[in-house]
């Protein structure tokens, strides 16, 4: 008898093990979101919304990493050509030229971010308020000037604001408002928005993982880069040179999975007046500048949630911003005081997402 079939079935058997071995590594991997290859693709900085945007897709292979790239810039623009109240020709520049005089029909984003403003602004107790935009425009002003607003100026202005002088349709996608010379500003939540629908969009073009940064507002999800197990995001150190270059100075990293992180500050844009700082976010009742925190980070599911609770948290204070993030599941705070010392405070769990 020959000895060949002795000598081929250890071969084999080896050869399924290795077979079997693999495929189970692969299936793990996959599972996890973490296949073989993870090939990385970047935009490089770009200016959209009227900030610095960046975003990374990781895939399977070079190609639908740029795609996914793509499509994620894709609808950043889009957002931008609907809500950005400097371009004339936006949705919500007609929204705000049309109406007082007649119903307006809107887009569905559009209207998806209108509503989801009017439920933070219920939340938030007024201090998140898209209606704002007549007093963002009296304090810009005033700070390109170096004067004050009027008394009589402020009064005016505060007559155009209040969400509760919005009428939205949801069954048709309207809106109509009930004063004169009210004008939306969705600076406070469009930027997490577009990011949402950035995440969207790449990860129906197939990502593995993915990052956006519209300015600060951030969402990390799926896969990190290969040799990573989660997505790093630095918290700058907010405050401004003489020349009023921000500080690259890290005061912490957070390290996350699927998460959204977004920063509000006062360090970037405010208007300065006599030497005093005002920030570009308006507390609504007080109709000035928010006070009292130099930077506030939000981590949260969604980056819209994230962006419209930075702005709100602003607004409302330490004290009664932190209550509120403690009572909003998955959601987390951290925050910086302003003053010299720049003290921390956060959310009972926010510790986890800090490197140590
Ligand atoms: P940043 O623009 O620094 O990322 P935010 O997300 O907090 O910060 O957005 C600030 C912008 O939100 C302002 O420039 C203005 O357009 C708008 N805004 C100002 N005050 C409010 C407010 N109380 N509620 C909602 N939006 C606001
Ligand atoms: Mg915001």
């Amino acid at each position: 008898m020959s000895k060949k079939p002795n000598r081929i079935k250890p071969i084999v058997i080896i050869g399924a093990i290795l077979v079997t071995v693999s495929y189970f590594i692969l299936t793990v991997e996959r599972q996890q979101g973490r296949p073989r290859n993870r090939i990385t693709a970047e935009s490089g900085y770009r200016e959209i919304m009227g900030t610095f945007v960046r975003i990374m897709a990781v895939a399977a292979n070079k190609q639908t990493a740029q795609t996914c790239v793509d499509k994620g810039l894709e609808q950043l623009e889009l957002v931008d050509n609907l809500m950005s109240v400097h371009n004339s020709k936006s949705e919500i520049s007609e929204v705000n030229r049309d109406a007082y005089r007649h119903t307006v029909k809107v887009s569905e984003p559009v209207f998806e971010v209108l509503q989801r403003s009017v439920e933070f602004s219920k939340l938030t107790d007024g201090a998140f308020d898209i209606t704002v935009g007549p007093l963002v425009d009296l304090w810009y002003q005033a700070g390109k000037e170096n004067q004050k607003p009027t008394e009589s100026e402020i009064a005016s202005a505060k007559a155009k604001v209040g969400y509760e002088k919005l009428v939205l349709d949801a069954e048709n996608k309207t809106l109509r408002f009930t004063v004169d010379g009210i004008r939306l500003d969705l600076g406070g939540i469009a930027k997490g928005y577009g990011v949402d629908l950035a995440a969207r969009a790449m990860q129906q073009a197939g990502v593995l993982g993915g990052m956006i940064d519209v300015g600060g507002d951030i969402r990390c999800f799926g896969a990190p880069p290969r040799g990573k197990q989660k997505w790093s995001v630095g918290l700058q150190e907010p405050k401004t040179d003489e020349k009023g270059l921000v500080s690259h100075q890290l005061v912490l990293v957070l390290e996350v999975v699927d998460r959204a992180v977004t920063t509000s500050g006062d360090y970037r844009r405010f208007a300065l007046i006599d030497g005093k700082r005002y920030s570009h976010i308006i507390n609504p009742s007080t109709s000035s500048g928010a006070e009292g925190l130099s930077s506030v980070t939000i981590i949260a599911g969604n980056a819209t949630d994230a962006d419209a609770l930075a702005t709100a948290v602003s607004v409302m204070g330490p004290e009664k911003g932190l209550a509120l993030i403690e009572t909003i599941p998955d959601t987390e705070a951290i925050l910086i005081s302003s003053g010299l010392e720049f003290k921390q405070t956060l959310t009972s769990g926010a510790e986890k997402y800090i490197k140590k």
